[in-house]
């Protein structure tokens, strides 16, 4: 079957080799592109990898650093200027401990105490400066003497309501104001409550007309003491828990204190008759809740944002539970007890009025910080003020129609 003569087939051998430089070709252009689609995704992943590797290193550490703040607690102590539990005042501090105790699940617990028990009332705001206790519950206007500017983060004659001074402090710079005043006293103040109105208080006489002051010794702090004293009495600095005593036995002659909810806790009614309003001293007090600023900044964030907020929450408390509870009180004492309620002559009312801005001119006229605070007090009364007279004002005066 061997033919030489048959001519040799080189078909297949072609075909093979054809093939074979096809296969050669394609393996390398697909080992090529796998070659860089592979470095691209080498380095892709490397660099994936190492920000993973970053990410879940810095996770790590930060929920390190997290586990070790939320395992850590803190054991705090409030002084107050109140008598403890002392309705309102007392009892909303220590509302606002078990509040910041349950928000915190018990990391932040706060020890809250009355007036003297760990310090004088009148000695909370130096307490809570120097750092002996973390916190302190009282009013600024008690520490006129460290600044003059303190009255305006309380209330001053004739100023803001409990509405209006919200409003300032949330909405109009006062709050940054109040933060820049204490830095130097290292101290973070919040608002952490509010009266309303008060009274303007209890006397052991009639006052017919301004002749009536003359020589009056009266327990009124702040600045509403000051103006009194323009208008012919004599003012008195005295702590809640020592004016029934000082009422009794004639070492004043009138105090105010709060309103009427307050006043019957604290029995005034038993040893004075005449109760005159409006609280033109008093318009709506802010209580404030300092507390020790290095004990403030050693707080992570979340709990500095639970006592923040369980601040802002008992500022409001506090006026609803006083707008809820002074009028039965004050019936209770016109009822009960025979209180004799007045209102002050209007020419008493007017010489206050006038004498309440020449004692907060001449007090902010040498104090630059002061100034700058009256500035921003009074700017924001007077606004507040043009559009109230055409809500809050309008409207109770419609309603009385
Ligand atoms: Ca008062």
């Amino acid at each position: 079957m061997n033919n030489k003569n048959t001519p040799i087939d080189y078909s297949p051998l072609v075909i093979l080799i054809l093939v074979a430089a096809l296969v050669t070709v394609s393996g390398l252009y697909v080992w090529e592109l796998a070659r860089k689609e592979t470095l691209v995704d080498v380095s892709t992943v490397l660099e994936n990898a190492l920000q993973f590797g970053v990410t879940l290193n810095g996770q790590t550490q930060s929920r390190s650093d997290k586990a070790q703040q939320s395992a850590k607690t803190y054991t705090w102590k409030m002084v107050t200027s109140w008598p403890k539990n002392f309705p309102g005042l007392g009892t909303a501090p220590e509302r606002f401990a078990e509040s910041v105790n349950t928000m915190s699940t018990g990391r932040l617990t706060i020890k809250v105490y009355g007036a003297r028990e760990l310090v004088p009332a009148l000695g909370v705001f130096d307490a809570v400066s120097r750092g002996g206790v973390e916190m302190g519950h009282t009013a600024a206007y008690y520490s006129k003497g460290k600044s003059a500017a303190t009255p305006f983060f309380t209330t001053v004659p004739f100023g803001m309501t409990a509405q209006e001074m919200n409003a300032w402090l949330y909405y109009g710079g006062g709050m940054d104001l109040w933060r820049e005043l204490y830095e130097p006293f290292n101290l973070v103040p919040l608002a952490a409550g509010n009266t309303g109105v008060q009274m303007a208080g209890w006397f052991n006489k009639e006052i017919n007309s301004l002749a009536d002051l003359k020589g009056l010794r009266m327990r009124i702090p702040g600045i509403g003491g000051e103006v009194f004293e323009r208008a012919g009495g004599e003012a008195v600095t005295i702590s809640g828990g020592e004016l029934y005593t000082s009422l009794q036995t004639g070492v004043i002659d009138a105090t105010e204190w709060v309103g009427p909810y307050n006043d019957l806790a604290l029995g005034l009614h038993e040893v004075t008759k005449y109760y005159y309003y409006p609280g033109w001293h008093e318009p709506g007090p802010t209580l404030e809740l300092i507390v020790n600023r290095d004990a403030y900044q050693s707080l992570p964030e979340d709990l500095r944002k639970i006592v923040e907020v369980a601040a802002r929450s008992a500022n409001q408390d506090m006026l609803d539970e006083y707008t809820a509870r002074n009028n039965d009180a004050l019936k209770q004492l016109v009822n009960e007890h025979d209180v004799q309620l007045r209102r002050l002559p209007d020419d008493v009312i007017r010489k206050l009025h006038e004498a309440s801005r020449q004692v907060i001119s001449e007090l902010v006229a040498d104090d630059p910080v002061a100034y700058k605070i009256y500035q921003s007090y009074k700017a924001f009364a007077a606004n507040v003020k043009n559009y109230h007279h055409l809500s809050e004002q309008a409207y109770l005066n419609a309603r009385d129609l």
